[in-house]
């Protein structure tokens, strides 16, 4: 990770080139900020700088031994903590679970801790959460005790400080106040305030605002595909935070699949057209469970939306202008008549969805039973 790769932030970074030409490189800083505004990036790309064989003005090379191990998370001198799950027959310390961690980062570092604990747990487990449990306190002593292996800098990343424990935290105090040469602390904090005060006063905090909205912008225009109007859209409630825009343009994603199947199957039945009814009903039974109760509460809201149109002549606020430009013809379809047996059918398919019935029965005998009420 190289500083040019971080999205906006640049304050952030000139600070710590800064600190680090004037040397005045403290030996732990606190990273700290709310979820998706780029501080594990912040503190990779820190690493990867002060270990870099062959620094640049404003940033590591990227190609020098150094920054190729730190490009994929194996420098010998670039070391982990975060939060891990119990889990029988695996010791709870960081390094169990090291290569899930190379492979979160790897894909993305802006990522959440939810994003963590999922990857770490399966569905049976979903209630356990992640902590940094007394046995890392050993693993991080132990590891910085070492001579550095081949940078002159030693650095312990740690994720989400506000998880340890106390009994982890007294262990490390000594080591977090008194260093061995050359070690920087690099903590990356959610929650500041949820950090025991014992070691948010042996650091040097650095505050990560959000994103500001030109980067944020830029990006997921190049990175998603999406138009400027959009992301000029996500941007503006994304509060600066990176998670926050890519849950944004997921929630779109699925809405547009929502309205476009929801018109498919209201005008293949409208027009009885079985044959293309019936590839309608194969493409629901490809996505999955979740989705598909998703489709199914859409369509009851835009029916429902629909009716209700016919009685009020003011806007309906919260639908998108696609939607609205497809509820405004499509409620003369929907009468007093029909809507209660419409929702009805959507909601007993829901019911058996749920119940695991025959995904391909269910959704033709939905297609005919729409057919039928719109004749
Ligand atoms: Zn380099």
């Amino acid at each position: 990770m190289r500083f040019k790769d971080i999205i906006g932030q640049e304050d952030i970074k000139n600070n710590l080139i800064k600190s680090y030409y004037s040397n005045r490189i403290s030996h732990a800083y606190l990273f700290y900020g709310i979820p998706g505004v780029g501080k594990k990036a912040l503190a990779w790309a820190f690493a990867q700088f002060l270990s870099c064989q062959n620094k640049q003005e404003n940033d590591s090379c990227g190609v020098c031994p150094s920054c190729h191990k730190y490009e994929k998370l194996i420098h010998p001198d670039f070391h982990f903590v975060f939060p891990v799950v119990t889990i029988t027959g695996k010791k709870s310390i960081s390094d169990s679970f090291i290569n899930e961690w190379r492979q979160i980062m790897l894909n993305d570092p802006y990522f959440s801790y939810n994003d963590w604990t999922n990857l770490l747990v399966s569905d049976k487990n979903k209630s356990k959460q992640a902590n940094i449990f007394v046995d890392e306190s050993t693993e991080i002593i132990n590891k910085l005790n070492f001579k550095s292996f081949e940078s002159d800098y030693k650095i312990m990343m740690i994720w989400l400080p506000e998880k340890m424990n106390q009994q982890c935290a007294n262990k490390i105090l000594k080591t977090l106040e008194e260093p061995p040469h050359n070690t920087v602390f690099l903590m990356v904090s959610d929650s500041r305030e949820d950090i025991l005060p014992t070691i948010y006063s042996r650091t040097q905090p650095v505050k990560v605002l959000g994103i500001d909205d030109e980067s944020l912008k830029k990006h997921l225009i190049e990175k998603y595909n999406i138009s400027l109007l959009e992301a000029a859209d996500i941007v503006k409630i994304s509060n600066g935070s990176l998670i926050e825009a890519k849950e944004q343009i997921q929630t779109s994603e699925d809405n547009k699949f929502n309205l476009q199947q929801f018109i498919a199957l209201m005008r293949l039945a409208y027009k009885k057209n079985i044959s293309e009814g019936f590839s309608w009903v194969d493409t629901m039974t490809k996505i999955n469970k979740e989705k598909q109760k998703n489709f199914l509460y859409y369509c009851t809201v835009l029916l429902r939306e629909s009716f209700v149109y016919n009685f009020r002549n003011f806007d309906i606020v919260y639908l998108t202008s696609e939607e609205k430009e497809f509820v405004e013809k499509f409620s003369a379809f929907i009468k007093p008549e029909n809507i209660e047996s419409l929702v009805k059918i959507i909601n007993d398919s829901s019911y058996h969805i749920e119940r695991n019935g025959n995904e391909k029965i269910i959704y033709t005998d939905m297609f005919f039973l729409i057919m039928k009420v719109l004749k």
